[in-house]
């Protein structure tokens, strides 16, 4: 071995702030990977990252070690361009349900590997199995043959994608080094980059209820994981979105279908429409750069009026044989037994709505997870009535809690009221995409 490739030397040298060689980083991730590294030197080297930093092309090293130590998805036999999204996790995000029909029938291919939702911000399994049936469980060789047949295919992902992703953020997260912006970054890109695609927009949300608090610390994730995106052949582009209060109306599994599918019917809330439409086009100009944002987006509002992203909506929940009918009759979906209404305790506008703590009472109320495994209820979640920027007298629905346990009402109402802050201020509603990254 040579002597730079020796585990305390190369934490020696990021440690005293020097950039590590692609072999180098290759080094550690394969050694950590086969356990020849153990947990504690990968702890100090990831103290040092979250220390010193690293630069675009350590960062980019990383993420592709990353991203080739385990299982790696090519979706070989897929004909034309496989799309992908990612969300760095909101609250009400339910863009997936919408955007990949929407892609889809504009001629793109979604072939999406997606986990489960943990804590406050759910995931799109969990929201598409409140439809009665839905399979999530598909082989790579079913992905395959239902993107060909009908362009989308959602699966759970059961395949060991960037393990050694996995093993260094259960370190990370018990050595408070986190939050460092290139450990996100390569995290987050070598799961995308495990699974083949051509073009990947990347939703990155910014506020109370996101990972990235301010717009400066979101600029600076996104610019990193699209110059590592380009760095690995990927069409990358990322959207600076707003998180300071949910996406949309509802908050809870059914409830998200609900609005999902009103959204594909072409009467969604305006945010979620805006965002929605945003994201397809930012992807159908990846994918066709010959066609504008500006046809991309009339192109998709079209898709929305006329019924196609609905029809392949249906086509999607029918292949993985769920119940269309839910979707179709959404009274079908389940609904809890109780529902509360908080009112406002003034009149005045919304001034703010804590994204983080409505995403909490609905947890609370059983539509999350608090640990991996949890089992979670899809019919309970909340209803938002009012946005920043409406005006309400008192006593008007702020929100409507759907709920089963009765004991869980109290203080998930209470959270709710404390998330509305009402004041006599006019406040115009907040703007909902901040910057695109290419
Ligand atoms: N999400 C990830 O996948 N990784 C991180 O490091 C942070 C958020």
């Amino acid at each position: 071995m040579s002597s730079t490739l020796h585990t305390p030397t190369l934490i020696a040298k990021k440690r005293d702030g020097h950039a590590l060689s692609d072999e180098e980083i290759r080094f550690l991730v394969e050694g950590f990977t086969r356990g020849t590294i153990p947990d504690y030197q990968m702890a100090a080297w990831a103290m040092a990252v979250y220390l010193r930093g690293m630069d675009e092309r350590e960062a980019t090293a990383l993420t592709l070690a990353m991203a080739k130590s385990g299982q790696t998805v090519s979706f070989e036999g897929i004909k034309g361009k496989i799309v992908d999204k990612h969300s760095t996790g909101g609250v009400g995000d339910k863009v997936s349900l919408i955007v990949a029909p929407l892609v889809a029938a504009a001629g793109l291919n979604v072939a999406k590997l997606s986990g489960r939702g943990l804590g406050h911000t759910g995931g799109t399994i969990d929201k598409l199995e409140a439809i009665a049936g839905f399979q999530a469980a598909l082989s790579i060789s079913e992905m395959v043959r239902q993107v060909n047949r009908i362009g989308i295919a959602l699966s759970e992902s059961t395949h060991d994608l960037a393990p050694a992703d996995k093993a260094l953020y259960a370190l990370r997260d018990v050595t408070a080094t986190v939050g460092s912006l290139p450990l996100i970054a390569s995290s987050i890109m070598s799961k995308k980059l495990a699974v083949s695609s051509h073009a990947i927009v990347l939703d990155v949300k910014v506020g109370r209820g996101a990972l990235m608090k301010t717009l400066d610390q979101a600029r600076a994730l996104a610019a990193l994981m699209v110059k590592i995106g380009t760095a690995a052949g990927r069409e990358t582009a990322a959207l600076l979105t707003n998180m300071e209060q949910p996406l949309g109306h509802a908050v809870g599994n059914a409830l998200e279908v609900q609005e999902a599918v009103d959204t594909l019917q072409g009467h969604g809330p305006q945010d979620l429409t805006e965002l929605c439409l945003a994201i397809a086009a930012q992807l159908l100009t990846l994918a066709q750069p010959q066609t504008s944002l500006q046809d991309a987006q009339a192109q998709l509002q079209q898709h929305l009026g006329s019924g196609q992203a609905f029809g392949k909506f249906k086509a999607w929940i029918q292949a993985q044989k769920g119940d269309v009918s839910y979707v179709e009759d959404v009274g079908k979906l389940p609904r809890a037994k109780l529902t509360s209404v908080v009112g406002a305790p003034i009149s005045g506008y919304v001034q703010g709505l804590d994204a983080l703590a409505i995403g909490e009472a609905a947890t609370a109320l059983g539509a999350g997870r608090a640990k991996k495994g949890d089992p979670i209820d899809h019919a309970v979640g909340v209803m938002l009535h009012a946005k920043v920027g409406d005006r309400l007298e008192r006593g008007a629905p702020l929100a409507t809690l759907h709920a089963n346990r009765k004991e869980l009402l109290e203080a998930a109402e209470r959270r709710v009221l404390e998330a509305y802050e009402l004041g006599a201020r006019p406040i115009a509603a907040p703007t909902l995409i901040y910057e695109r990254i290419l």
